[in-house]
């Protein structure tokens, strides 16, 4: 299994490799990419979310709760009194700290349910359909949100399935290949019916993902980075020029 430090870079690399390409395309304003990083990083912590007892899982869902809460209150924020917004942070938090966190620590083994594809799958469409109707976000927007967490999550699963091949000792497999990147659990079939109908459930939720599927086709989307992928004639045009004081270049 990778640890918290590997699944942090990897989850990182990968998202903001996508999140340069859809701005460089000008396809979606800066602002969006950090919020697509962001989302592709959590989901790259999630898979671990099942391991109540580390750490990283505890602050990471401290860190949930209060972001959650102040993301509720923001989108609430001209509709309410200053004590429902209060009230409102406060019941996302509790919920979200204690509620869910119990929850998944009751009844979840980890590489259970938790750490297969279903559950990606289901926690993209769960932050689409969340970004669609209580955020408002746009259709392609929200798509974006729901397509960097699931990614982040499957580059964990990738990760973790890695390093249990261990290339340089004689035994190549090691015992655990194969349980990271699962379609589900033998030994819960009503738990991985119920994960499925939950995702099948959650995509009539989402919008219509076909302008997503426009988006993602269209060839304009990466015009930018076609255009620009290695430079066309030096390396850093004027870079050293901008980088270096005016006054040095007098003596
Ligand atoms: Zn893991």
């Amino acid at each position: 299994m990778a640890n918290f430090n590997t699944h942090l870079m990897g989850a990182a690399a990968i998202s903001g490799l996508a999140a340069t390409v859809l701005v460089m395309g000008s396809a979606v304003p800066h602002q969006a990419a950090i919020g697509y990083f962001v989302l592709g990083v959590v989901g790259g912590l999630l898979p671990d979310i099942d391991l109540p007892t580390s750490v990283p899982v505890r602050i990471a869902f401290a860190t949930l709760a209060v972001v959650a809460g102040f993301l509720v209150v923001f989108t609430f924020g001209n509709r309410y009194s200053l004590i429902e917004l209060i009230v409102l942070w406060l019941g996302c938090f509790l919920l979200i700290r204690y509620g869910l966190f119990t929850l998944l620590d009751r009844f979840t083994v980890h590489r259970g349910l938790v750490h297969t594809v279903p559950m990606a799958i289901g926690l993209g469409l769960a932050t689409t359909a969340l970004a669609f109707h209580v955020f408002n976000a746009s259709v392609i927007h929200s798509w974006l949100c729901g397509t960097f967490l699931a990614m982040g999550f499957v580059v964990h699963l990738l990760l973790d399935e890695f390093y249990s091949v261990d290339l340089f000792g004689k035994k190549l497999l090691k015992s655990s290949f194969g349980t990271a990147l699962s379609l589900g659990s033998l030994g819960q079939p009503i738990g991985t019916a119920a994960l499925y109908l939950a995702v099948a459930g959650l995509f009539f939720l989402c919008p219509s993902p076909k302008p997503f599927a426009e988006f993602v086709m269209d060839r304009d989307t990466y015009r930018g980075v076609t255009q620009r992928l290695v430079p066309r004639d030096t390396w850093f045009p004027g870079f050293l020029r901008r980088i270096t004081p005016s006054g040095l270049s007098d003596s």
